[in-house]
């Protein structure tokens, strides 16, 4: 994204970083992400969208799809196999190859429209996954929960009024992208937070308004948008969760999947830019996923 842009390759090191020094790497398979067709991405975005992409990426130097997001000569490749992994994070689980995928990718998704690129995202990477879910393994029900400091805007875009799609998410307000808080769909469960709100808050936001809607969806598969930009230490933005936030709300989420979806669960990294906060948050949450936590 250029010098000094917080969305930078550093970040998916410090996850890899503290998978090693917290031992749970040795413990996790891994696979490379495919590039994702032009297929499974117009299921989200219109044709003329993905072409555009295609043709804006440059082969040399760097262009701006807005004042935050740009291409370099790499960018549009991260962003297929982003999107690609988000894909084959799917036909894992369904497959049962594996009961739960965390996908470390850059970059994300969750601000990306069905034809308009934003805040870092060019593809909608959860988008790809759920829309994925539902037309190659014939799923009913699929929930997005994204705990991202900012409103997923994208994702609401994409599935306002999908019956398939159940959305919970949290995320501060008013902060960018200033979205989320009015009159948001049915199948939306947005709590808006103020700056300042904390592991508290965010409990009885996930405990009182996202596990009721969770349970009563059924979803057949759960899909995170995990960005870890609501942490005390990334100043982002505003929200105060700690490390431990991330493991508890992973165990909430996880025993709703349990019980409806087999245990199936995709993970999608969105944002999170303080290295240090980023890597042991990522790690709870991999924890969890991956069943390596000790208090349950
Ligand atoms: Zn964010």
């Amino acid at each position: 994204m250029g010098a000094g842009h917080p969305e930078r390759p550093a970040r998916l090191g410090a996850i890899e970083d503290q998978l090693i020094a917290s031992g749970v790497l040795p413990h996790l398979q891994r696979f490379d992400a495919p590039l994702a067709t032009d297929e499974q991405l117009a299921r989200v975005h219109p044709l003329e969208y993905v072409r555009a992409i295609r043709a804006a990426a440059p082969s040399e130097g760097r262009i701006h799809l807005d004042p935050d997001t740009a291409m370099n000569p790499y960018s549009l490749n991260a962003a297929l196999r982003a999107a690609g992994a988000a894909v084959l994070a799917v036909d894992l689980v369904m497959e049962r190859k594996a009961p739960a995928v965390f996908c470390s990718v850059r970059p994300p998704g969750h601000h990306a429209c069905r034809a308009r690129p934003m805040g870092f995202c060019i593809f909608n990477n959860v988008a790809v996954a759920a829309r994925h879910a539902v037309h190659a393994h014939g799923l009913q029900r699929v929930a997005i929960v994204d705990f991202d400091v900012h409103h997923g805007n994208g994702t609401e875009d994409i599935f306002e009024g999908d019956p398939h799609v159940l959305m919970a998410s949290i995320f501060q307000h008013p902060f960018y992208p200033y979205s989320g808080a009015d009159d948001p769909a049915p199948n939306m469960v947005n709590v808006p937070l103020a700056a300042g709100a904390g592991s508290r808050e965010f409990r009885a936001a996930v405990t009182e308004a996202w596990l009721p809607a969770l349970n009563e969806f059924r979803p057949e598969l759960v899909i995170f948008s995990a960005g870890f930009d609501a942490h005390m230490e990334d100043d982002m933005a505003m929200l105060r969760f700690g490390d431990a936030d991330y493991g508890w709300v992973t165990r909430q989420v996880k025993a709703i999947a349990e019980r409806h979806a087999g245990g199936r669960m995709v993970s999608m990294l969105e944002g999170g830019y303080a290295l240090p906060a980023l890597g042991r948050s990522a790690t709870q949450h991999i924890k969890v996923l991956a069943g390596l936590d000790a208090s349950t």
